[in-house]
């Protein structure tokens, strides 16, 4: 019998969250749901793959669902923010699933599509929508939507918003909604500027803290590949010629990078496709429901594209170039290894990575093994460089660093 039931959610939402196959509420959601239903404000802060899509729209779901009011013309009860198309189509698709047979008009607005069908769907008036922040300043500029009968904000994914440089559009959406209104902020970190951001937005909030999903990196094999650059693509296709990997998600630092990495392995016969933001919607979101399908072997993605994105059974993820930071590092390794499988990840180094990857293995607390059988192998020498040495003992007149110990993303 579904724990959801526990709560007083509509009896049509609890047969909908069972037929999703979940059967006890995630900590998030058992957090969230009563007190969001009784229409308090909420800081959480957690991130993707904690369940905290169903923590805030089942509770709106079911207010809506129990209240339903006539809607007013180019407005919505809900706004849901979310800084990527692919985050924002996937709470639309779970929405949507979750509410079926509710009766509740939902839209998805992003950019990269056409603007008509959504100027459309908003002219009638919905219940809920999702958006990302672009296409909704452009959507509020030209008059196509008012918050005059806006009920409910969430705020998701807040420090992504500051990291993807989209902090002053989301202080300009909200400067457009009523103050009377129940709003919900997510947030993985808190940045000082977020901080204030939920001081100033929230009134009362519960606080839920949701620790990472922890179990992510445990369970990934890890492993580094050394190697010259120009050995990156014979190497690439040396791993996935091996037939163990169906499902390989493949990270890289540009979307130059992803398309070429896509034309090799397409040349040696491997079905790939790359995931950036360079790529219209449609064509992003084919690439996606493909590989999800199993139509493609590889996927090709840049971070931001890639973030928060829920495709199971991945079994390789390779880290083409490494991340900036150990947060990141674990985001692209938790991939793999989800629902307590196991997974594997690779991360080829060249020599000018030496340095990101002792940071990246001091933040993760663990050494990344060397695999030194493979062809391309390179030994590298890990000890960073003293190249303060020459200056030693010598007074510098440079001005010490303001900002110390913090990174500027994040
Ligand atoms: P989210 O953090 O909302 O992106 O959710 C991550 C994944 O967990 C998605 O695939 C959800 O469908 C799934 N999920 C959410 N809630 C539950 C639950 N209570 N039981 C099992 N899976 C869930």
């Amino acid at each position: 019998m579904s724990e959801f039931k526990a709560f007083s959610l509509l009896p049509s939402i609890i047969d909908r969250v069972s037929l999703k196959g979940y059967t006890q509420p995630t900590p998030i959601q058992q957090a969230c749901i009563p007190t969001l239903i009784e229409g308090n404000d909420l800081l959480g802060i957690a991130q993707t793959g904690t369940g905290k899509t169903a923590a805030f729209s089942l509770p709106i779901i079911n207010n809506f669902g129990r209240n339903k009011i006539a809607i007013k013309a180019k407005s919505t009860r809900a706004l849901i923010l979310t800084p990527t198309r692919e985050l924002a189509s996937q709470i639309a698709q779970n929405i949507d699933d979750y509410a079926q047979g509710l009766g509740l008009k939902t839209k998805v607005v992003y950019g990269g599509v056409g603007r008509q069908p959504q100027v459309d769907a908003i002219a009638l008036g919905l219940d809920i929508l999702v958006a990302t922040p672009g296409r909704l300043l452009d959507l509020i500029e030209a008059g196509d939507i008012n918050f005059k009968a806006l009920e409910v904000f969430v705020l998701d994914e807040a420090d992504t918003m500051l990291d993807m440089g989209f902090f002053k559009d989301v202080q300009n959406i909200i400067a457009t909604l009523p103050k009377k209104r129940q709003t919900l902020l997510f947030s993985a970190t808190m940045p000082a500027q977020i901080e204030l951001l939920a001081r100033d937005i929230l009134t009362d909030p519960k606080k839920v803290e949701i620790a990472a999903p922890k179990v992510t990196i445990d369970l990934v094999n890890q492993s580094v590949y050394q190697l010259e650059k120009s050995n990156k693509v014979p190497l690439l296709l040396n791993i996935l010629g091996k037939a163990d990997y169906e499902k390989v998600l493949i990270f890289c630092k540009t979307k130059y990078g992803a398309d070429i990495i896509v034309n090799e392995l397409e040349s040696a016969s491997i079905t790939a496709a790359s995931l950036h933001s360079g790529k219209t919607q449609a064509v992003r979101e084919q690439a996606l429901q493909n590989f999800k399908d199993e139509n493609l072997r590889v996927l090709v993605a840049t971070d931001v594209a890639a973030r928060g994105i829920d495709v199971d059974n991945i079994s390789l993820v390779i880290n083409y170039n490494l991340p900036e930071d150990p947060r990141n590092y674990i985001h692209r390794i938790g991939r793999t290894a989800r629902a307590g499988k196991s997974g594997v990840a690779i991360s080829f180094v060249v020599e000018n990575d030496i340095r990101q990857l002792t940071i990246i293995e001091n933040g993760i607390g663990q050494t990344i093994p060397v695999v030194t059988e493979q062809p391309f192998h390179k030994d590298l020498d890990k000890t960073p460089k003293q190249t303060q040495k020459k200056n030693k003992g010598k007074p510098t007149n440079k001005a010490k660093p303001k900002n110390r110990g913090r990174s500027k993303r994040r």
